[in-house]
């Protein structure tokens, strides 16, 4: 199953929180759960980063010269990050 996700692009809003485009927080990295703070900020960075990462995984998967996006071997790899990442939770 395919979900949306949170409108993009999201930001890092204070204390490790990120909001959507329309400025609705919606995440926290509890740095507890991290071996640092520095680790903490780093995923924090990750998570945030992570609407513009997958729209250029799709991009780069519709410019691929052996299938256009629709998917072959030589692209299977980022296909399946694409599809890790929109996958729903069952
Ligand atoms: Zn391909």
């Amino acid at each position: 199953m395919t979900a949306a996700h949170a409108p993009g692009p999201w930001k890092r809003i204070g204390h490790r929180m990120i909001a959507d485009a329309n400025g609705n927080a919606f995440c926290e990295v509890w740095s507890g759960g991290c071996d640092s703070l520095t680790a903490a900020d780093a995923t924090e960075a990750l998570i945030a980063a992570a609407p513009g990462m997958l729209a250029k995984l799709r991009q780069l998967a519709g410019e691929c010269a052996e299938c256009q996006g629709r998917g072959c071997r030589d692209c299977a790899d980022i296909q399946a990050v694409i599809s890790k990442a929109t996958r729903a939770a069952s």
